[in-house]
């Protein structure tokens, strides 16, 4: 037990204490602890969100603007249009946008995120966004975040322009483990997607994709690259295997695997908003959710993921309230 408490003294000492992250080889160490340190390690992580982020929990819903018919092969994804899972293309009008916004606004949340199955957006998608942010911004009171993939420097001001708050692009994988994963875009492409929108004064939001066979240290080293990125939020998702995709038949993570995982981002990414997204109900369930929000984790997606139900979003907002842990108001965030 030794290197066990060492590790997680000097994670008390330099990111608890000093609010620096842990590097990539030191989160190799906490991914490694053994289960009964896990508690232990919770603790841990969240006495570090506490001192770096505070008590207040983010809630964002997300709507699909486009879902579906994606050509890119990212193996995880049901939208892509190159395997057979059953996900068609779709498109909502601007009417139905609104009408989610309204409705994501009623939970509280702050941010209303308009997500695309796209390799990057054309004229057309631009433009609907253009007419979608404008209608819900005239309409209600909550942020609006973009997730249209991979973008020009162009595409990248127009958005900024548009009053765009965050936008989302994920790394997914470490980069050592991209190609894997995706063979029709590379990691480079999408880290400098990353880079634009952190240089155009938006947030980055920049998600994680754990349990597709990559390696401990390959975790560690996602977690060492979103360090250096430094988004301002990190959704954390959990391989939910879809029928007809590549990785369809891989095991679900364990929760106590999870969790592991969920506090040492934490530990790397001491200040980030750090999200439970998709997969968090197949691989935690309800008791996973309440300790991970003991244990790291200040934000969290109500309602529907883009292509599985979630929970229903009364659920978590009875949790919050039994954790004590009050939402994120909209003040705070603009
Ligand atoms: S680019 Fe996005 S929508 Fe398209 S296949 Fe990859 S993850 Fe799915």
């Amino acid at each position: 037990m030794t290197a066990v408490v060492e590790i997680l003294d000097v994670a008390r000492q330099q990111v608890v204490e000093q609010g620096r992250g842990l590097d990539e080889n030191q989160v190799l160490a906490v991914l490694n602890l053994p289960d009964e340190a896990v508690p232990e390690l919770l603790e841990v992580a969240h006495d570090v969100r506490m001192a770096w982020c505070g008590p207040d929990v983010e809630v964002e819903g997300i709507v699909s603007l486009k879902t579906g018919g994606c050509p890119e092969d990212c193996h995880f994804c049901s939208q892509s249009g190159q395997f057979t899972s059953p996900v068609r293309s779709v498109w909502l009008d601007v009417p139905a946008l609104v009408e989610a916004a309204r409705q994501t606004r009623a939970t509280g949340a702050t941010e209303f995120c308009i997500v695309a199955a796209v390799r990057g957006p054309d004229q057309r998608l631009m433009d609907q966004v253009r007419d979608g942010v404008k209608a819900i911004t005239d309409a209600v009171d909550i942020n609006v975040a973009c997730s249209l993939g991979m973008l020009s420097q162009e595409q990248t001001d127009e958005l900024k322009a548009m009053g765009v708050h965050r936008y989302n692009h994920n790394l997914e994988t470490a980069r050592s483990y991209f190609p894997q994963v995706v063979t029709t875009h590379s990691w480079e492409e999408r880290w400098h997607t990353c880079t634009m929108v952190r240089a155009s004064g938006m947030e980055l939001c920049c998600g994680a994709l754990v349990g597709m066979g990559e390696t401990v240290e390959q975790r560690a080293e996602l977690a060492g690259q979103l360090g250096a990125l430094e988004p301002d939020e990190v959704p954390l998702n959990f391989l939910n295997p879809r029928p007809g995709t590549p990785f369809g038949e891989m095991p679900v993570m364990g929760a106590t695997e999870a969790l592991r995982t969920v506090a040492a981002f934490r530990l790397a990414l001491p200040r980030t908003i750090l999200r439970y997204a998709g997969g968090r109900e197949l691989t935690l369930g309800d008791l996973g959710t309440r300790d991970g929000l003991l244990g790291g984790v200040n934000a969290v997606i109500v309602g529907n993921y883009l292509t599985t139900l979630g929970r229903e979003p009364s659920e978590d907002l009875a949790l919050l309230s039994d954790l004590r842990m009050p939402i994120k108001a909209l003040s705070a965030t603009l």
